[in-house]
């Protein structure tokens, strides 16, 4: 006498190991976003330090402008009180031209201390914008490829997925139609395990304790047993 349940449930043995596979296949294609993402965003913040040492370039190499400048027109006021200086007439005017001239060159010898610190801070600067390019620009090409390793790995993933859903299909056909759409919705409440095997007192899915009533009606294979706590079809050997 045959089981009733028996060649259903081995057949859905069958069934089940695909969809194992294709769940976990699925698990991965839904984690390769965020895997670019992440990578994405790394590459953003590199964008965003080239840009950020840009600017620091521009203001640096301003700042040193405006004092080149400012040390110019300074020299300048130099030379016009010391063309001054030989047009005096009194002592009084040239001692106080003189000071003014001796105050300016001292200013005027900060400023070139200044425009040398800025000049150095400007190369500095520099230096490191052309080293964020470089790091950038190796950073958008493993971006690049890593797209392209993702595109293939997610399109490979897709095909395998269609053809075990394909080999699934023609395999439930094979199974009472009540039975199977009952797994089908077991399966996907629970994420790719709908059938598990009994080997002592435990569903090994959710570790409840079986009564024993449960464990012979498992090992009788005349109906299919489902596990009060977590809803999965239980069978045994
Ligand atoms: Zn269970």
């Amino acid at each position: 006498m045959t089981v009733p349940m028996e060649i259903d449930l081995r057949i859905l043995q069958e069934i089940q190991e695909y969809d194992k596979e294709i769940y976990l296949l699925q698990e991965t294609l839904a984690e390769i976003p965020s895997e670019l993402a992440e990578i994405t965003h790394q590459v953003e913040a590199g964008r965003n330090r080239l840009k950020g040492l840009q600017e620091e370039f521009k203001n640096a190499q301003l700042k040193q402008k405006q004092k080149e400048g400012e040390l110019a027109t300074k020299e300048e006021n130099v030379r016009k009180y010391e063309t001054q200086l030989t047009q005096v007439k009194t002592n009084k005017e040239y001692a106080s031209l003189q000071g003014e001239i001796t105050s300016l060159k001292a200013d005027n010898s900060l400023l070139e201390e200044a425009i040398i610190n800025l000049i150095d801070q400007v190369e500095a600067v520099q230096k490191q914008v052309e080293e964020q390019k470089k790091k950038l620009e190796m950073g958008e090409a493993a971006l690049k490829q890593k797209k392209q390793e993702l595109e293939a790995k997610s399109n490979e993933i897709r095909q395998k997925v269609d053809s075990l859903a394909k080999q699934k299909k023609e395999k439930i056909k094979e199974v009472n139609p009540e039975i199977a759409s009952l797994y089908e919705r077991i399966v996907e409440k629970k994420r790719g395990v709908a059938l598990v095997k009994v080997e002592g007192e435990v569903c090994p899915a959710c570790q409840i304790q079986l009564r024993p009533q449960v464990v012979n009606e498992i090992k009788m294979k005349e109906a299919i047993i489902i596990c009060d706590n977590c809803s999965r079809i239980l069978y045994s050997e």
